[in-house]
């Protein structure tokens, strides 16, 4: 790992440089931050797991036709990723009123949407990646209008297709952030799923208890935060080699 060159490192990933032109080493790490880098630490385990959460999450996206950076899975921690020109906007789908969109309506936590919502922030960590609008993102050319409709499009599949999914099993997935990028092929460039989607970016609770089985766990100091993050992996069927593990029980991660 270290000799390879690193193109950048984040808050909970590092990219390497590829193998090939063109290609990226995602590496994910066990590091967790939250309100805007203010609150720091170690959720041990989690980049193996969110590695294999995410890749399985886009293999399933890819199987119905949503294009993403996703290769293949190369080890515990990392998959090899497409290079992409990152579009500096987070799309939030919500589904269940939780985080910031409680706090922004005073709507209480738990209340569900009447339809899903997309909302799009500004990646600007100095600003706190402030909520945005569409006309500031054509108007300032963080993303054009065809971008950004590719985006909203894309979004609210992911979401219909996740929630299913999800509620498969036994999840309830209140909302989920998305990164997209810019994939240049010869003369052409189309909009693909980029980044991870995991229980760093994605609100779930389970659909019995309610209990919280993402990071809300770190950021709120709710207690175990591995333990949430393994039984999402091994509802979906993820913890063993083969993958094949996909018997459905009852969590064990009361606070
Ligand atoms: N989210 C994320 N990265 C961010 C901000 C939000 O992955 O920088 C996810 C978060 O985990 C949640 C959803 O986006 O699933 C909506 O987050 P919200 O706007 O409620 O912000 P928060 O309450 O997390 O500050």
């Amino acid at each position: 790992m270290s000799r390879r060159r690193r193109i950048y490192e984040g808050k909970a990933k590092v990219l390497f440089e590829g193998p090939e032109p063109g290609t990226l080493i995602q590496y994910f790490k066990d590091d967790a931050t939250a309100f805007n880098n203010q609150k720091k630490g170690i959720i041990t385990g989690k980049g193996v797991l969110n590695n294999r959460i995410s890749e399985y999450l886009m293999v399933r996206l890819e199987q119905i036709g949503i294009p993403t950076h996703f290769v293949r899975r190369l080890n515990m921690r990392e998959q090899l990723i497409r290079e992409v020109e990152i579009i500096p906007i987070e799309v939030v789908v919500r589904n269940v009123a939780a985080g910031s969109l409680c706090k922004r309506f005073g709507i209480t936590e738990g209340t569900a949407l009447p339809r899903s919502i997309v909302e799009y922030y500004l990646k600007k960590d100095e600003l706190g990646d402030p909520l945005v609008t569409e006309e500031h993102i054509t108007a300032f050319g963080w993303a054009s209008p065809q971008d950004l409709d590719d985006m909203f499009n894309m979004a609210l599949r992911i979401n219909d297709f996740l929630v299913g999914l999800f509620m498969g099993v036994g999840i309830r997935l209140v909302d989920f952030k998305v990164e997209f990028g810019r994939l240049y092929t010869q003369d052409d460039m189309r909009v693909v799923l980029a980044d991870e989607i995991s229980p760093d970016s994605c609100r779930l609770w389970d659909v019995d208890t309610n209990e919280v089985m993402d990071k809300d766990r770190f950021r709120r100091d709710m207690g175990n935060v591995e333990q949430a993050y393994q039984e999402v992996a091994r509802r979906l069927g993820v913890l063993s080699e083969s993958g094949e593990q996909r018997e459905i029980k009852q969590p064990k991660i009361s606070a």
